[in-house]
């Protein structure tokens, strides 16, 4: 059975926010669910703090005042959704350390796969601002922290909250050695995220967003992940896949219009597995960001563990997609935005 280190911690709970705001620390309680009932076979470890060389490489000194400083005068509220506790600064910086250690696991070899599961979620937050409930960006310090920590060059980061990841397109948009990919709502939160969005400067070709209607499913996102993520990530070749884990896609979400099951997880889970066995020596490490139905949270949680743990990789069979599915035609907006810089687009292999 593959080595799955899971770092999560109780102190990630301190984080508060505001009564029946849907990014609260029972979102953690659902995970752990998922955790404790597959204890045996999983490596569990506490988060540490992300240092600030790790955090500057990422954002300025000025944001990470920022957050200290709202923290001080807590409770504060860093944007209209996404408030500050007492702890919220520590917490943020044990998020970020924990996607660091997810990442750097896979790498050193210490795990097959890794999945830090952390809050508050990170890909929201932009370079030198917090938002949608994100302090700092943890999957990108963690992006970071494998470029310089572990001699990695070529990061490939599948985002497949329901949200757009809109801090960490911009942070990495320039980069063509990061390749982000997303697949969300859209029109939706927050804004961004179209398919004429593919990159700037020497980063051009190496940003991938696969924007979907509410009420996409299974079919949709399997089909997604084969037929785009998949011909990406070949042309591209990453060392590592980093996953920016969120759950809020999940049909029962209450903030995402999705429809994916849980299962659907675990089905992507294997898509990807057997992308990185291909390219990376399977290495892939998994950052919680949004998810906010428990029932979600606890089963999808549940099903990436349990794929991740698989110790034959499937190969899921691709549903048939419904006539007029919104898939064909974001394919051909997609080819048509990439042009021949990214072939194979539109293809299941
Ligand atoms: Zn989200």
């Amino acid at each position: 059975m593959p080595k799955l280190l899971v770092i999560e911690d109780e102190r990630l709970e301190r984080h508060d926010t505001p009564p029946g705001h849907p990014e609260a620390p029972a979102r953690l309680h659902a995970v752990r669910r998922a955790l404790g009932a597959r204890h045996d076979a999983l490596t569990l470890r506490p988060a540490r703090l992300a240092d600030d060389e790790e955090l500057l490489a990422v954002h300025p000194r000025a944001h990470l005042d920022r957050i200290e400083d709202a923290a001080r005068r807590a409770p504060a509220h860093l944007d209209p959704d996404t408030f500050a506790s007492p702890a919220s600064e520590e917490v943020a910086r044990l998020a970020a350390g924990a996607a660091c250690d997810a990442a750097l696991s896979v790498t050193s070899g210490e795990a097959a796969f890794a999945l830090a599961a952390v809050r508050p979620p990170g890909h929201h937050a932009e370079a030198d601002r917090a938002m949608g409930f994100c302090l700092y960006n943890n999957v990108a310090v963690a992006t970071r922290a494998l470029q310089t920590r572990a001699g990695v060059e070529r990061v490939l980061v599948f985002d497949w909250d329901v949200h757009h990841g809109n801090g960490t397109q911009h942070l990495f948009e320039a980069d063509p050695n990061v390749f982000y990919v997303s697949i969300h709502q859209y029109p939706f939160y927050p804004g961004t995220g179209s398919a004429g969005e593919i990159g700037v400067g020497r980063g051009e070709g190496a940003t991938l967003n696969v924007p979907l209607p509410p009420g996409c499913g299974d079919a949709e996102y399997l089909h997604a992940v084969a037929r785009l993520v998949g011909p990406a990530a070949l042309h591209f070749r990453p060392e590592v896949v980093l996953v920016s884990c969120g759950f809020d896609a999940h049909r029962d979400d209450p903030l995402g219009g999705m429809t994916l099951s849980s299962a659907a997880y675990g089905a992507m889970t294997h898509q990807l597995r057997a992308l990185a066995d291909t390219l990376c020596g399977g290495r892939i490490a998994f950052v919680l960001e949004g998810g906010y139905s428990a029932l979600g949270l606890a089963e999808s949680t549940g099903a990436v563990l349990d794929a991740c743990l698989a110790d034959v990789v499937e190969s899921p069979a691709l549903p048939r997609l419904r006539a007029g599915s919104p898939v064909w035609g974001v394919i051909e907006s997609l080819r048509a935005a990439h042009g021949s810089a990214l072939p194979g687009l539109g293809s299941a292999g």
